[in-house]
């Protein structure tokens, strides 16, 4: 594989880097609610006026139709700028980063034309309603069911840990809608207007101190059956492709972000003291060596990702492969975050930022989440297994 940029991607490069001094927000991001979700869809809006949005969608509905490595150039650029938020971190993810690429590939015209501009342009919040108490790991376990009555179907049940729910106008929700057939089989995939009644939102305040997760309840929930999306009992299909985004491309700019966290690392340890109380931190030789083996790591998680995006062109949705990117990211994300906490030293239990020192404790806890959202590190290491490797199932 060529690694180069070609003129063309570097032309690309220019105009993102030109274009991000100019535009990046300065100000802090609000951590929570209204202000947090008016905050994410002004920058989408911004993005979008600027040609910055759905740089790989498909022109029809509003995207640039350039390639997966142009959009990882995007984020290089973005982290680079050195902005006061995260991609990651935004409520737009979902819509984003695998609900729009979900309805790509599975959606119908009507669906598809409807939502993709709305979340382009920040008009629309999307939240994931897939986990629910006894259904984690064992998705296809899920009881939320889904009885047609009609053109509708009335939804009930409960969804947990639904990321942005309190924040969100529509979910990617799966439901059970054939109670009779093999578990795998009697799952649909639909589009939930949030604001349906009998719906009912309860947030979750986490360790962090972020409310950004909810608990959701449907009671007598009417959605359309023209919101089903890739066929009626056919919505595990539909979930595999909405996962394989969620784990092969959705943390592309986090990878990129999480490159920037280590070279940030090393310039501190440059001038923070180390261990000894006497000479900087990078003179420590086992520091030296953790943040030197970080370094490549992250490059080889670039490496990774570039032939990921080269295989999705040929293939246009992820294959499991992305559950290897998904597994070493989300360990190494870990790796760096306990790494910054040894460098930085009790600096790093600040919880506001002072004279421009970053803010440590709320990404290190927010790293525990890595090994778990989107998929255990457990689930990842059994798709490698089984479906990338081949090996009998357990
Ligand atoms: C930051 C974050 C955001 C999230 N956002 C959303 C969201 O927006 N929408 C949504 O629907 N969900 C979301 N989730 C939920 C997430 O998808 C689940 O937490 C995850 O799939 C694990 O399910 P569980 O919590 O029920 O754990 P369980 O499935 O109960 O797993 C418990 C433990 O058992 C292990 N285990 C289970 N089965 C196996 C197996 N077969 N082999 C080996 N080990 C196994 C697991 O690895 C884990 O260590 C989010 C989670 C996090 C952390």
């Amino acid at each position: 594989m060529d690694l180069d940029l070609t003129d063309e991607e570097q032309a690309f490069r220019e105009e993102a880097r030109t274009w991000l001094r100019e535009h990046l927000p300065t100000e802090p991001r609000p951590p929570e609610g209204r202000e947090m979700r008016e905050f994410d869809l002004a920058w989408q809006r911004t993005l979008y006026e600027g040609g910055w949005a759905g740089i790989s969608w498909p022109t029809e509905y509003g995207g640039r139709g350039l390639s997966d490595i142009q959009q990882m150039i995007w984020y290089e650029e973005f982290a680079r700028a050195d902005p006061p938020f995260t991609l990651n971190n935004s409520c737009t993810f979902v819509g984003n980063l695998h609900g729009g690429p979900t309805l790509i590939a599975c959606g119908d015209e009507q669906q598809k034309s409807t939502h993709l501009p709305r979340i382009l342009r920040g008009e629309e919040v999307w939240c994931q309603g897939f986990s629910e108490p006894g259904a984690g790991s064992d998705l296809a376990s899920l009881t939320t069911r889904g009885e047609i009555d009609g053109d509708e179907l009335v939804v009930n049940g409960q969804k947990t840990w639904t990321s942005y729910a309190h924040v969100a106008d529509f979910q990617e929700l799966l439901v059970r809608t054939d109670p009779t057939a093999p578990k795998h089989k009697g799952i649909s995939w639909v589009i939930c207007d949030m604001r349906t009644p009998g719906i009912e939102v309860r947030e979750i305040r986490t360790m962090s101190h972020v409310t950004d997760f909810c608990e959701v309840f449907y009671d007598d929930v009417r959605i359309p059956l023209a919101n089903v999306v890739g066929g009626l009992n056919n919505g595990w299909r539909t979930a595999m492709s909405t996962l394989s985004f969620e784990r092969g491309t959705a943390f592309m700019a986090d990878q990129v972000e999480l490159a920037a966290t280590v070279e940030r690392l090393i310039s501190e340890a440059r001038t923070r003291t180390g261990p000894d109380g006497r000479r900087p931190a990078i003179a420590d030789e086992e520091l030296a060596r953790r943040l030197a083996t970080a370094r490549a790591e992250v490059a080889a998680l670039r490496a990774m990702t570039i032939a990921g995006i080269s295989r999705n062109a040929r293939t246009d949705v992820p294959g499991p492969e992305g559950s290897m990117i998904r597994l070493f990211h989300g360990e190494l994300h870990q790796r760096v975050y306990q790494l910054a906490l040894d460098v930085i030293g009790h600096d790093a239990l600040r919880l506001t930022p002072v004279d421009g020192d970053g803010v440590w404790t709320g990404p290190y806890l927010q790293s525990f989440a890595y090994t778990i959202g989107g998929g255990t590190t457990d689930i990842q290491r059994n798709i490698v297994g089984e479906r990338v490797l081949g090996l009998p199932r357990a």
